[in-house]
């Protein structure tokens, strides 16, 4: 399989969020990043963070982006601690296709999971009550 890095598509699903063209249950928005929830989550609180930057991937991303989306992550980590009481979260992130990546702009999903119990991509969208339920309380947790 060819696994040549693709060339930014900015009609693709995460740009559409970013312009507010397409919903999403948002935990945190600033400048640089946008994070938001999993639609079809590998676990309870799974959590996806972005930069609003076109990337495709780990190799454009620029530092200051870099910089962001961890400094995101972190905030949405200690929110997913307090929120789902529990310390274990897994930091993943897939650079291309060959890796299992299917939206091609980059994105860190933070997945309240053990590495060994982490199975394949969800296939099941989760009920949207619950997901706009977790988003509200990781928000909330994210401003206090
Ligand atoms: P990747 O495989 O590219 O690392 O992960 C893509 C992630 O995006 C998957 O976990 C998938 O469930 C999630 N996803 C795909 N489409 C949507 C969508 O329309 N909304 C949200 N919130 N998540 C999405």
């Amino acid at each position: 399989m060819s696994d040549a890095i693709k060339s930014y598509d900015d009609h693709n699903i995460f740009a559409k969020m970013i312009q507010g063209d397409i919903p999403c249950h948002k935990v945190y928005e600033d400048d640089m990043t946008l994070a938001f929830m999993d639609i079809m989550p590998q676990a309870q609180g799974h959590v996806l963070v972005i930069p609003k930057q076109q990337a495709v991937d780990l190799s454009q991303l620029e530092p200051e982006y870099a910089s962001a989306v961890l400094m995101t992550a972190k905030k949405v980590m200690a929110a997913q601690r307090k929120v789902l009481e529990r310390e274990g979260i897994i930091q993943m992130q897939l650079n291309g296709a060959q890796a299992g990546q299917t939206v091609f702009h980059y994105h860190v999903h933070l997945i309240p999971s053990s590495i060994h119990e982490l199975g394949r991509h969800g296939s099941q969208p989760a009920d949207q009550a619950e997901l706009a339920e977790l988003a509200t309380q990781l928000k909330a947790a994210i401003e206090q």
